[in-house]
């Protein structure tokens, strides 16, 4: 895979880094894991971080920092105001993104959003994007406006090769310009490695064909760049006509279509913080006293002084294609890998993690026993490895307090960018063997305890049955007396 090849012919990702500090894990027996797992009402978020093996929850603010990060956190330049520490981030941010002299920094990616809506979203305006976020689609809605999402119709099918399927549907996005009129279009937002759909990238072509039709609307484009660094090593990986580019001069040419770029540094430059950069200086203006109000003076944005440093390195890391492509490539071994065992994955493999398709894996367990819940925890029995579910039990309620079933039933496992090792990843995809192998003995999960709002945070369930004890004993059976 890359750029090194194996003399064997194996097709194995390299890691470009080695490890330096490192923190030690715990593997809890299995008896223990299903105990531990109930005392957590069997919601993943309830898991305590001691006792888990493989943390695959979420990339997001848990990516391994690098020694040029750390040695940069060093020399952090305390002040209130004026501080060097703001001049270096977002000098830096000015280079890697020609074209936007302007940057204001906030406390994380929601945090612009936050900050876009209050500038920008009033009531009965509509949002065109390729898909939601969660927190994006939030603040939107709370300013009175509603989101349409806009996504090709291959971006939501679980296996198509389709090399791009976060890409905008360019005829639906203009019939809606249309309908609605550009004037109740505050702007249109196009997401980078497309997060809820499995980390899925837009071309570079489709991006400009959006940007094609804002300028002849006259619309306000919007990058929302967290999951950028995925987004640019698949372009150059499988758009023909950006073979020859690098990494800088595609990042480049993207902020040229842009007017507006915001991103999470939680998950873009490695660290913990965000900002918005800004092209024109009336968009500033407009945005910037939204700033000291929400999140911090104008030189910081809520972030530690440390963290900004950080980012700042982070960021030039993110245009090193070495760098980028560790995720990537790892989650299309997981994947493949998978796939091969005839386990049922999102393919082609995205950006943010490697997610199975629940609904076919546990086909006997119907939706509302929450079969992505219920496989979340059956793997942290099997295994010590934490994921996330995406499927019903994240939604909400219905008003009639009807169930709304999620259009996939997923387990993500997410790919914390640099943190394990292929030894690590191996074991991962073991134990979702053994899982899929052993799936008939999964049952499904009920709630004792639902919360009206954000229950895939706080809710806890129960297993339907003694679906557990069987599967425990059954591991005892194949594994003997290994952990
Ligand atoms: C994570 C994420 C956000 C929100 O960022 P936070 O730093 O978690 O607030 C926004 N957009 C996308 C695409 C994300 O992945």
């Amino acid at each position: 895979m890359a750029k090194v090849k194996f003399f064997s012919g194996k097709s194995l990702p390299l890691e470009m880094h080695k490890v330096r500090i490192v923190q030690k894990l715990f593997l809890p027996p299995v008896e223990e894991r299903a105990r531990l797992m109930n005392e957590a009402g069997n919601n993943t978020f309830l898991l305590q971080n001691r006792d888990i093996f493989m943390d695959m929850l979420t990339d997001s603010g848990v990516n391994a920092m690098s020694d040029l990060q750390q040695a940069a956190m060093l020399r952090a330049d305390d002040s209130y105001a004026g501080s060097e520490t703001f001049n270096r981030m977002s000098a830096k941010v000015r280079e890697i993104f020609p074209g936007f002299p302007y940057f204001l920094p906030v406390h994380q990616g929601r945090a612009a959003e936050n900050i876009l809506a209050s500038a920008y979203v009033k009531p009965g305006d509509v949002v065109p994007m390729n898909f939601h976020f969660t927190t994006t689609k939030a603040h939107i809605t709370r300013m009175g406006g509603r989101v349409e999402e806009l996504i090709i119709k291959e971006g939501l099918e679980p296996v198509n090769d389709c090399p791009f399927k976060g890409n905008f549907d360019i005829p639906r996005l203009e019939a809606l310009i249309q309908e609605v009129g550009p004037e109740h279009i505050p702007f249109v937002r196009i997401e980078a490695g497309t997060n809820l759909v499995g980390g899925q990238p837009l071309s570079l072509e489709n991006m400009r064909a959006v940007s094609a039709l804002c300028k002849q609307y006259g619309l306000r484009l919007v990058l929302d760049a967290s999951l950028l660094q995925d987004n640019l090593y698949f372009i150059k990986q499988r758009e023909a006509a950006c073979k020859e580019m690098t990494i800088r001069e595609i990042t480049a040419e993207i902020a040229s279509l842009m007017d507006i770029i915001y991103f999470s540094a939680r998950k873009l430059g490695f660290a913990r913080g965000g900002g918005i950069a800004i092209r024109e200086k009336a968009e500033e203006l407009h945005m910037k006293e939204f700033i000291p109000l929400y999140e911090g003076f104008l030189t910081y944005g809520g972030m530690s002084v440390r963290e900004m440093e950080a980012i700042t390195v982070g960021l030039d890391e993110s245009m090193d294609e070495d760098i980028i492509s560790q995720g990537p490539q790892f989650i299309a071994y997981m994947a493949e890998e998978l796939h091969k065992r005839g386990v049922p994955v999102i393919l082609p493999a995205g950006g943010l993690g490697c997610h199975l398709n629940a609904t076919e894996i546990l086909p006997h367990v119907p939706h509302e026993q929450y079969p992505a819940g219920a496989l979340a925890a059956a793997l942290y029995i099997a295994g010590g490895v934490r994921g996330m579910e995406r499927g019903t039990l994240s939604e909400q309620r219905n008003e009639d307090g009807s169930e709304r079933f999620a259009e996939l039933e997923l387990l993500r496992l997410a790919m914390p960018r640099r943190v394990y090792t292929l030894s690590q990843v191996e074991y991962a995809i073991d134990r979702v063997e053994w899982l899929y192998k052993n799936r008939h003995l999964v049952g499904g999960l009920k709630f004792v305890d639902e919360p009206k709002v954000l229950r895939f945070f706080f809710g806890r369930l129960e297993p339907i049955g003694d679906w557990q004890e069987k599967l425990v004993a059954k591991f005892r059976e194949d594994f003997g007396d290994s952990l």
